[in-house]
């Protein structure tokens, strides 16, 4: 099958000999037992070389896209090439939510996982903190299932794509409930960095969007749960910034169309949530993007440091974006052990421009033990990524254990995690 791909920005071509599509889940034991060396692949959300291979890879997009609620266990269990949008409809219709989402639903779950992908909100995890259990088809073809009671759980959910191929995973549920976002506008830095934790606390989860082109957060994004027992009054002003009185999208020059319900009006979780509907193209489609989970206590002094460089950020950017995640035990999370305050930068699609402005905020925000994001560009060298995952040499240890032959690694996997012990030639010749 012919491995001409893209990932969805369209600034990674990957090199794989061939992709499989197995549509049961005999054949993907198949298909990963006579393969040499092969990744999983997701819906290509990815920016960085997180997914790509030069030898096979697998996707599980032909699988059937099974959604089983058990309500008596408030649980859900999702087959692995199932994506947020469908998962959430099954949900809801039967009565259920996820605590948050990213924002976007056009990804898969066990992508999403695998990356540590978060949505916002000081009480919510990443998403893969939903999860209970999981199996993946191992690289001798075999079906494992990890539970949140196996000792090494905490390294499993966000796995890089690296302990094997995901076909399933359950996830916590809650009883379905109703967001109501307002959006508000202008908001003074200075206002919002003096309030920062007040603000970004008032609701279920609040976005924090600037182009860095003047001291102002352009937009915030309160999302409220109409079940707060402080229910937001969505007519006023919010620590000095107004209500939108229209629909607004975070890129200024995309049509609000593409995104979410706004202006107070409640409507299901899964409705509000995320930022874009799942039949618009997300974001601003033509893009490149990076991301850090900055430790909460840091947050203010880091964004105080980008502001410092706001000259520099400004002409390459298309939006930045700032949330709050809550700490989790996960080994490879961006919120491992602490709570953080994540900034995003949704830069223009030029490299080059782009990478010297990463270098310049990889600096910036240096003092602050800054973890970028597995799925988003960095410039970091891999020691300093490497210090900053205090768990990584426990996850390569558990990936050593899972895949002793180094079936499932790829360059990425190399450079963060070391070479494999055995290279098999996985034939991932030169790094990026
Ligand atoms: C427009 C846009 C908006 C975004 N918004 C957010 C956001 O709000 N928050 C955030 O944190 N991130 C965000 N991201 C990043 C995105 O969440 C990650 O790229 C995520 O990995 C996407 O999932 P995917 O299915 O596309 O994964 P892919 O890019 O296809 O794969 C990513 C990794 O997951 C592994 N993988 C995929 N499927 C499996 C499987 N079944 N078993 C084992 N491993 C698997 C792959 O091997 C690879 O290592 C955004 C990206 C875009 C393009």
């Amino acid at each position: 099958m012919s491995a001409e791909l893209a990932n969805w920005a369209g600034n990674l071509r990957f090199r794989a000999r061939r992709v499989h599509r197995p549509t049961t889940l005999d054949e993907v034991r198949a298909v990963v037992a006579g393969a040499d060396h092969i990744r999983a692949l997701g819906t290509r959300h990815s920016f960085s070389d997180i997914a790509d291979t030069a030898a096979d890879l697998v996707s599980l997009e032909d699988m059937p896209p099974v959604t089983t609620v058990d309500a008596r266990n408030a649980t859900v269990t999702v087959a692995g090439g199932v994506r947020y949008a469908g998962l959430a409809r099954e949900l809801h219709a039967a009565g259920f939510a996820l605590p948050n989402m990213a924002s976007l639903p056009h990804i898969s779950v066990a992508g999403s996982c695998a990356t540590g992908t978060h949505g916002s909100g000081v009480r919510n995890t990443i998403l893969a903190g939903s999860v209970r259990s999981l199996e993946l088809v191992t690289a001798g073809g075999e079906l494992v299932t990890v539970r949140r009671d196996d000792p090494d759980f905490a390294g499993v959910p966000v796995n890089l794509g690296a302990l094997g191929v995901v076909t399933s995973l359950t996830l916590g549920v809650e009883p379905a409930y109703e967001v109501s976002t307002t959006v508000y506008l202008d908001l003074p830095v200075r206002a919002g960095l003096d309030h920062f934790r007040e603000l970004m606390s008032d609701a279920h989860s609040v976005c924090l969007f600037t182009d860095w082109g003047a001291p102002v957060f352009n937009q915030v994004w309160v999302m409220a749960r109409t079940d707060d027992p402080q229910p937001k009054s969505p007519g006023r002003e919010w620590f000095s910034a107004s209500p939108a009185t229209r629909d607004l999208h975070p890129v200024s020059t995309q049509p609000a169309a593409a995104c979410t319900g706004q202006r107070g009006v409640p409507g299901p979780w899964h409705t509000r949530l995320p930022h874009f509907r799942p039949e618009f193209t997300p974001s601003s489609g033509e893009e490149l993007q990076s991301e850090y989970a900055v430790p909460a206590g840091h947050a203010v002094a880091a964004l105080e440091a980008l502001g410092e460089i706001a000259g520099v950020i400004h002409p390459v950017l298309q939006i930045c974006e700032v949330r709050t995640v809550a700490a989790d035990e996960f080994w490879l999370s961006p919120a491992y052990g602490t709570d953080v305050v994540t900034i995003h930068f949704t830069w223009i699609p030029d490299a080059d421009p782009v990478r010297r402005t990463i270098r310049a905020v990889e600096a910036s925000l240096e003092p602050f033990r800054a973890r970028p994001h597995w799925a988003k560009l960095t410039e970091m060298p891999p020691e300093r990524i490497r210090e900053l995952f205090p768990r990584l040499a426990d996850f390569r240890a558990l990936a050593r254990r899972y895949d002793p032959g180094g079936k499932f690694r790829n360059d990425f996997t190399d450079r963060y995690l070391g070479p494999a012990t055995r290279r098999g030639g996985h034939g991932d010749g030169g790094s990026r």
